[in-house]
């Protein structure tokens, strides 16, 4: 069976005490988790990054930065660079997120860019994708991922999913306590490594897709079960520690 992976979206929460706590607890838990079938990506504020860096003892979780900068050095104040977050040993990025879609306007070209940047400096991209609740409603669901998967195929070329993750992460799934039918679930993500498959040469089982949008310890079992499910992408239910760990031990059970 294949690790699952659970990748922890802290957003703009938390603080230095709040964040070694967390990781005291992790390290303290270390032997369980260094026994479990799925691996772990947290996603803390880029500010505290390199302290989780330092701290961090168990060799199965990873650190992501929640954004990238398209530039690699430059006069862009307030920006952090690939380069930055390769130099703390930092190996995941996130983008396409839908808030930075939406506050931050990033367009599918603009994240293209970012994709393209993490990729070229060897670290791997998660990447959100996923219909607003228009797009539901419409059933436009299919169409928006493919979209936001063609520019990124058109920059970057057919192999560009190799050794990623994508995360679909349905807008209006994120945050409100409502996900997707499982069937739903499973349905696109068949059809995004489908699509991917028949664009490029790579094959099905080196895509990695991931579920994220209102994922809590009741309903990660079913959602881990659809075939085509490689892992999870958890915002709020990452922030407690508590709950964190009984996603992590369902994860081992199932
Ligand atoms: C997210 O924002 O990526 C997310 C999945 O959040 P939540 O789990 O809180 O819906």
């Amino acid at each position: 069976m294949n690790k699952k992976t659970v990748i922890a979206n802290w957003k703009l929460n938390g603080n230095r005490n709040q964040i070694i706590n967390f990781i005291n607890l992790l390290n303290r838990d270390s032997v369980k988790i260094n026994k479990c079938l799925c691996k772990i990506i947290i996603a803390f504020p880029t500010l505290y990054l390199d302290l989780a860096q330092n701290m961090i003892t168990n060799k199965n979780v990873f650190l992501a930065a929640q954004n990238v900068d398209i530039h690699l050095n430059g006069a862009f104040t307030g920006e952090v660079s690939i380069n930055m977050l390769k130099d703390i040993g930092i190996g995941y990025v996130i983008i396409g997120h839908s808030e930075r879609r939406i506050y931050h306007r990033e367009s599918n070209n603009i994240i293209a860019n970012k994709f393209k940047i993490i990729k070229d400096a060897n670290l791997i991209p998660i990447l959100c994708i996923g219909e607003n609740k228009k797009g539901k409603k419409l059933q436009q669901t299919k169409d928006v991922c493919k979209k936001q998967l063609d520019m990124i195929l058109q920059l970057c070329g057919p192999l560009a999913f190799q050794n990623t993750i994508i995360a679909y992460e349905p807008v209006w799934a994120i945050g409100s306590g409502k996900i997707p039918t499982l069937d739903i679930i499973q349905d696109t993500h068949a059809f995004i490594r489908t699509y991917i498959v028949n664009y490029s040469s790579i094959s099905t089982e080196k895509i990695s897709i991931h579920y994220g949008g209102s994922v809590n310890e009741i309903n990660i079992e079913k959602i881990l079960q659809q075939s085509d499910v490689d892992g999870v992408l958890v915002g709020n239910a990452s922030l407690n520690y508590n709950q964190f760990i009984k996603i992590i031990n369902i994860i081992n059970m199932i």
